[in-house]
């Protein structure tokens, strides 16, 4: 079952975050002149995500991916080489033209739920300390990107195992943030 490779972040162990931790610096992976986006705070909701959308690193079968406020990132190198994979997403994503990694997911729909999170792949920094995953999002969408309906079960199974509880879309909490922003919304209408 531990053969279920996830993420590499997660697989051999979780990290825990680091007390009064802040920020670092993503890179793409371009060994010259790389994308470099600066973040001036600790991440939140990090989870692993199964939906064909985010990035991940080739080979690996879910994204890990976590939210900061959008007022706490920049483009602090080589923003020339950033463009908006698709710019009719509710998440745009922005990524490196030239190697292919996503530097941000930014929202633009002050009416979204997330409006004021940006998007961000922890594992483009090398600082330590940064949230751990905490739970498992989208793992049924697995599926639409190739994978097995009969591995399914094993892939829940190790999910669980590491501590990463399994969802077909996100976390409770999240889904309530989502349905409480929809009912006020509603409200006001
Ligand atoms: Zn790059
Ligand atoms: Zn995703």
């Amino acid at each position: 079952m531990s053969s279920v490779a996830i993420h590499p972040a997660v697989d051999h162990g979780i990290k825990p975050a680091k007390e009064g931790f802040s920020g670092g610096t993503l890179k793409c992976h371009c060994s010259e002149n790389p994308v470099e986006v600066t973040i001036s705070a600790q991440s939140a909701h990090n989870h692993v995500c199964g939906c064909t959308q985010c990035w991940k690193p080739e080979g690996v079968l879910f994204s890990q991916v976590a939210v900061v406020p959008r007022d706490s990132l920049s483009v602090t190198a080589n923003g020339d080489k950033l463009e908006i994979i698709d710019p009719t997403q509710g998440i745009q994503r922005h990524a490196c033209k030239a190697c292919g990694v996503h530097m941000y997911g930014r929202i633009e729909d002050k009416g979204h739920p997330f409006y004021g999170l940006d998007f961000i792949h922890t594992e483009l920094s090398d600082a330590d300390g940064w949230a751990p995953a905490g739970f498992a999002a989208f793992v049924s969408s697995l599926i639409e990107a190739g994978t097995d309906p009969a591995d399914m079960d094993g892939i829940r199974a190790r999910l669980r195992e590491i501590g990463l509880e399994p969802y077909d879309c996100l976390s409770p909490p999240l889904m309530d943030a989502i349905a409480t922003h929809t009912a006020k919304a509603n409200a006001a209408a």
